[in-house]
């Protein structure tokens, strides 16, 4: 049975692992993910003293645009059906839509999207798996982890963000100078930074905003504001409040940790909004590669840079930073190495 591995359970690498099951049913999926839990840039934060109070730090809302809306209509359809979706309710204030646009919210918290796709796929899913190294040998790829755990696996799929590619070991480097326009396409790719903070409130507490989340155009520190459990629907469960920073703000910043920036968050927070109660607890997160600004040449989808074993890159830096560009992403790869598993 052919042995593929995903790193990367972000949701263009979940979206892979599902179709690569839904196509080709006598498969091992193995993933891999250097973070705690699914999700990658569609990650849900739990509140430390309430498990139901819950944050999207990253991914805010799916947007289904009018000029995908016949291609990806069947993902949309799915994941209504699966009540993972449903349509955004509420008022974001100052958002840019075109008028044929729909947005939908993730009741349980985006990472919901995420985990789907992973359970369909019947992979075997490892978190702290943080990918060090890949060596090509006898036709298959060895694979090496920062902890010391390896795998053999006959294709891989990597989904991590484009500037860490140039931090893996093994025979990537010589991979990637072999081709000298691949890698400088690589080089090309940009991500805009920025900083995420969460609030999470205790049970009963009130925030009497008119909105459930708004876009902030002149504010020298932030650029969105949620009220997330209302924006996602949930306006019984405990509050949560997300802050997303500026781009700017996330340049000038980008060195610093979390915890230097927190009370500069804080701070003006308070500021703003001077009459909310004190959170029960916060979370500061750095988005060092929050939306791709710069996609690769082309936005081809994927790149292949071994036909035989398959070695591909793939994520939302080969399309757009959205639910699209993650399909566009997985259906690309599928075109790619379905043949050869
Ligand atoms: C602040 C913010 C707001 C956004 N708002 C929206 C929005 O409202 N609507 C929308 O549609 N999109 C939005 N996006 C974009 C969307 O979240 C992304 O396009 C999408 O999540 C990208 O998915 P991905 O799987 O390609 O990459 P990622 O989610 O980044 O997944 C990559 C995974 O690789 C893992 N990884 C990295 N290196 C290694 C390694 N060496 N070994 C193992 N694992 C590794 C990471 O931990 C991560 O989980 C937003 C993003 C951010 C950050």
């Amino acid at each position: 049975m052919s042995r593929v591995l995903v790193v990367g359970c972000g949701c263009t690498g979940a979206l892979i692992a599902a179709l690569l099951r839904r196509n080709k049913k006598l498969i091992n999926i193995t993933m891999w993910d250097k973070s705690k839990g699914a999700g990658g840039r569609m990650s849900t934060s739990r509140s430390p003293q309430d498990n139901s109070c819950t944050a999207d730090l990253g991914c805010q809302y799916i947007t289904q645009h009018s000029s995908y809306l016949n291609k990806h209509s069947s993902y949309y359809e799915e994941l209504k059906n699966a009540s993972i979706l449903v349509p955004l309710n509420t008022e974001i204030e100052y958002a840019k839509n075109n008028e044929n646009d729909t947005n939908y919210v993730t009741p349980a918290g985006v990472s919901s999207i995420v985990k789907y796709y992973i359970k369909e796929s019947q992979c075997c899913s490892s978190y702290q798996m943080q990918l060090d190294s890949i060596v090509k040998k006898e036709g298959s790829w060895m694979v090496k982890a920062i902890d010391g755990s390896e795998g053999v696996f006959d294709s891989v799929v990597l989904t991590i963000p484009v500037p860490q590619l140039f931090l893996l070991q093994g025979d990537m480097p010589s991979i990637l100078s072999a081709s000298s326009q691949v890698k400088s396409n690589l080089e090309e790719v940009d991500y805009s930074s920025r900083y995420a903070l969460g609030l999470f409130f205790d049970k009963g507490v009130k925030l009497d905003e008119p909105w459930s989340g708004k876009y902030v155009n002149d504010h020298p520190i932030f650029r969105f504001i949620a009220i997330d459990n209302k924006k996602r629907g949930q306006a019984e469960s405990p509050p949560s409040v997300v802050f997303h920073t500026s781009v700017p703000f996330g340049k000038q910043h980008l060195e610093k940790t979390p915890t230097e920036v927190e009370p500069i968050l804080l701070k003006a927070i308070k500021e703003m909004f001077p009459n909310w109660p004190a959170p029960s607890s916060v979370k500061t997160q750095k988005w060092r590669y929050s939306q791709v600004s710069k996609p690769y040449p082309g936005s081809p989808g994927c790149v292949v840079l071994s036909e035989n074993p398959p070695l591909v890159l793939a994520g939302d830096a080969f399309s757009h930073s959205n639910f699209d560009g993650c399909i566009v992403s997985a259906e690309a790869v599928l075109k790619e190495i379905e043949d050869k598993l």
